[in-house]
């Protein structure tokens, strides 16, 4: 740049402006009626828009007016650059400068004018951030306010999901080329400043813009390559578009075709694999027989990511089937499998360089039992062939004919008969190997000649010095002499203090202690030498003969992986068979509609774990999208509401893992996810109260729920006052049964809510069953059709002994509540309760108090 035209006030504007811009934006500068570029912008713009590329004051320049300037920023957008517009921000006036300021960047994903939008498709700007082993994306059609977040395995799955994107422009950290050259380095790539893309930053940009204390009402608690590319993509267009992006008003988990989402709160209420009673009481574990710890994951896995997909369950239904078909085999299947170790770990193990002798055991150990697994699974009649409609009739009409065939077949194939290697290890390693690997001891006698003899001469040196020691006691005459072993001095022989005369001449002194003197003899030396040289040499020789056989084995490792994986695969199956077996469960038919029928259904983990004399009573369920798609439970504390609901959501989840069900009989259309908003959580370690949590959970199913979703609502609204309270709920119900339209299960206190069954078709209303007897509550847990009665709270505490006087005050200040009306001040005081019998005198029980079969114990 000439020193000239540094020097004029409008070019160190010009200067100032630029500065503030990534390099790569073409500043667009209003000059009068044009937009002008300058220096460097000039160049590259002038071919791309066709103008002529000019010089004044040796400043490179061009330019195009200002009314037609729309056309010409197309073709640049066109040719991914990006468009930064600097406008006149104050009138002119004679002898002063006129202000200036960028107003806006463009770029292809942040465009928004009509003309260069392509109206038949969205228009993406997508992120993507690799953080540890995950890939996460981000993308927002800023035309529409959606915004999405996911989160990859590998760039293959993240390249799927770009290829159906189809963004327009891609940012990646610029620390992160690699990650797009994974992805073929598309031509819309953007790097930018990695520090866009930092964790703490994105956070606070995303609930900044999003007015939320955090982002766990989106569902994307702990997706943090996700939530760091979202944070850029905010930033970018904060920084690009220079405007309110308050349109964007949510941020989507997207949806993982083939797996039933299930955010984290809905894990932790459902109680999948922990729960707040202890591991016992966990879905996982009511399922979990699984016989190895590959098995055990497996199931883990499967628990927490239900299919969607009909053919791939069918097949998992199907080998349930011929499991129960054949009781016999099931049971010997599990006892070979007893025998198999972890496979997975032990392989990884020894593929990292580590892993010891015992290793290889339990490699060969494992191993040893696949030919015989693979016999009897070839034994299993494929249940088709079988001709045995037996109990799964039902689902014939749905399942793919052959498909346990199938999943039989494909597991038989990945169980790789590994017996040579088997022996081989088994013909090496002993019995008991030890955790060293380089201390020897780990291999066989009489499997190597060269390793037996290096072996022999140490045990033969050995006896030799204790023969030593034998005749040097008879030629001194010194009776306590003894040849002893150190590892500083090697082998010595020790003469106590008294016996030092008689000590020989070809002794040769070492060292003094406190009782005696430590000699050495030649002989002694020369022997030494040999057994320590042989102790050496045959630990270097196991060493490296362990090595070269792991090598061997590894040469297998993928037939190893793949047989872990089939025994993974076929331990769950077997887990779930042995479930449904002992506890009587039937196959539900699944299929792709709406519906969600449960006849005789009982909670899998209560079902298991009530203490004898108790009974589960069970209970039906009917969803389905025209007459009853949203269910209003109502009826007093501990009545079995929860319990119901959760029961639900359990069973459906079971069915989508291919279990079979505690029911007498079901039917499941898929669904997509599956959401619960149970009880009220505390979650005071993040300093949110149970009131932000709850709105939180339930911001996340109203954002998030699709008409195939599954939504169970207990008691929400429940952290605030009454009529907050119910109008949360009421509105929340209403939008899930008018717009969403999932099937939604819904246990509420709000009586009032019952209405909505008036006005809307697809409500319907139960309530469950309770009854007096002899002044005591039962509850029958039959889940019956229609409103609970009203006045069950007031009842309920009448029961309980409360003195009649502060009954029927409830009463009149309930009444009073219910007109609309403050309750008048009571004409009376009520007296000190003193007549409350004792046993009523208890702790009212909270609704967590599980286990309880009435109210009084
Ligand atoms: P609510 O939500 O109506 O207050 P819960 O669902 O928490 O009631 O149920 C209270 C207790 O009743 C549960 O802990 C359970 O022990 C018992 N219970 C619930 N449903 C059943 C049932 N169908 N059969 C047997 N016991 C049940
Ligand atoms: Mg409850």
């Amino acid at each position: 740049m000439s020193a000239d035209a540094a020097t004029t006030p409008m070019m160190k504007q010009y200067l100032a402006i630029r500065r503030e811009l990534p390099e790569d934006v073409l500043l667009f500068f209003r000059l009068g009626d044009f937009y002008e570029l300058f220096f460097e912008d000039a160049k590259v713009a002038s071919p791309i828009l066709n103008v002529a590329l000019t010089k004044r004051n040796a400043v490179p320049m061009c330019g195009v007016p200002h009314h037609s300037s729309q056309g010409y920023i197309a073709k640049l957008i066109k040719a991914g650059k990006r468009v930064a517009i600097a406008e006149q921000t104050t009138d002119p006036v004679p002898g002063k400068i006129v202000e200036r300021a960028v107003s806006q960047i463009l770029s292809a994903g942040t465009i928004s004018d009509l003309n260069l939008l392509d109206s038949n498709r969205p228009n993406y700007l997508a992120a993507v951030f690799r953080e540890g082993k995950k890939f996460g994306l981000a993308y927002v059609d800023h035309t529409t306010g959606e915004f999405e977040v996911a989160e990859f395995k590998d760039t293959t799955e993240l390249a799927d999901e770009l290829e159906r994107l189809q963004a327009s422009e891609l940012l990646f950290s610029d620390t992160q080329r690699e990650v797009i050259d994974a992805l073929g380095s598309p031509g819309s790539a953007q790097p930018i400043e990695s520090y866009l893309f930092l964790l703490d930053q994105a956070q606070h940009s995303l609930t900044q813009h999003f007015k939320v204390q955090s982002l766990d009402g989106f569902g994307c608690t702990g997706m943090n390559a996700a939530i760091c590319a979202a944070g850029c993509i905010l930033q970018y267009l904060q920084f690009q578009l220079r405007r309110s992006v308050d349109h964007i008003q949510r941020l989507r988990v997207g949806q993982t075709n083939d797996v039933v989402l299930i955010d984290a709160a809905s894990q932790s209420h459902l109680e999948l694999v922990s729960a707040r009673g202890g591991n016992a009481h966990t879905l996982l574990s009511a399922l979990d027989r699984t016989c190895t710890p590959m098995g055990a994951r497996k199931l883990r896995h499967w628990v927490l990511h239900p299919l969607r997909d009909l053919d791939a369950l069918t097949q998992r239904q199907d080998m349930l089937a011929a499991f129960l078909d054949e009781p016999m085999l099931l049971s010997q299947v599990r006892t070979l499998l007893k025998e198999v170790r972890d496979l997975e770990r032990t392989s990884s193990r020894l593929s990292q360089g580590s892993g010891n002798g015992r290793d290889l055991q339990a490699l060969a150990v494992s191993l040893e039992v696949v030919p015989s697994l693979k016999t009897l699974l070839s034994s299993f009649d494929s249940p088709t062939d079988s001709g045995k409609p037996a109990d799964y009739s039902e689902s014939k009409s749905v399942g793919l004919p052959e498909s346990a065939g199938n999943l039989l077949e494909h597991l038989a194939q990945r169980l790789h008969d590994l017996t040579p290697i088997c022996q081989e290890i088994q013909r090496a390693i002993c019995d008991e190997p030890p955790m060293q690997i380089k201390e020897g001891g780990v291999f066989r006698e009489g499997w190597l000649p060269e390793l037996d003899e290096l072996r022999n001469a140490s045990t033969l040196g050995r006896q030799w010095i204790a023969d030593l020691q034998a005749r040097e006691i008879e030629r001194t005459g010194i009776k306590s002499l003894k040849i002893k072993y150190n590892a500083v001095f090697g082998y010595f022989i020790e003469i106590t203090k008294a016996n030092v005369g008689s000590v020989p001449a070809d002794y040769h002194r070492k060292q003094t202690t406190v009782n005696g003197e430590r000699y050495i003899t030649d002989e002694l030396k020369r022997m030494e030498d040999k057994i320590l040289g042989s102790e050496e040499r045959s630990k270097a020789l196991e060493y490296e003969q362990f090595i070269e056989l792991r090598s061997r084995v590894l040469e297998h490792l993928a037939q190893i992986q793949e047989t872990a994986e089939a025994i993974a695969v076929l331990d769950s199956l077997g887990s779930l068979a042995e479930t449904a077996r002992l506890f009587n469960y039937t196959r539900p038919v699944l299929n792709e509609t709406r519906n969600l029928f449960i006849r005789d259904g009982r909670h899998p983990v209560l079902d298991q774990n009530l203490t004898s004399g108790e009974r589960f009573v069970p209970n039906d369920v009917t969803l389905e999208p025209e007459e009853s798609r949203l269910i209003l439970i109502t009826g007093p504390n501990m009545a079995g509401k929860s319990t119901y609901l959760r029961q639900t959501a359990l069973l459906t989840l079971m069915a989508q893992i291919g279990s079979f069900l505690p029911a007498a009989s079901a039917e499941i259309g898929l669904v997509d996810r599956i959401f619960t908003r149970i009880g009220a959580s505390d979650d005071i370690a993040r300093g949110q109260s149970t009131f932000m949590v709850e709105m939180n959970e339930t911001s996340l199913i109203l954002n998030n729920a699709t008409e195939r979703s599954l939504v169970i609502l207990d008691e929400i609204g429940r952290g605030t006052s009454t009529f907050d309270g119910l109008s949360i709920a009421w509105s929340v119900a209403e939008h899930l049964h008018d717009h969403i339209g999932a099937r939604c299960l819904f246990a509420t206190h709000y009586h009032e809510i019952t209405a909505l069954a008036q006005s809307r078709s697809a409500v319907k209303n139960y309530n469950v069953a309770v009854k007096e007897w002899n002044q005591q509550i039962i509850f029958l847990r039959k889940i019956l059709h229609g409103c609970a009665e009203k006045s069950y709270g007031i009842q309920v505490a009448r029961l309980a002994g409360l003195p009649e006087n502060v009954i029927d005050r409830a009463k009149e200040v309930l009444t009073q509540l219910e007109s609309g009306h403050q309750p008048a001040e009571s004409v009376k005081e009520v007296p000190v309760a003193t007549s409350v019998p004792a046993k009523a005198r208890k702790k009212p029980r909270s609704d967590d108090d599980a286990g309880q079969m009435s109210l009084f114990g």
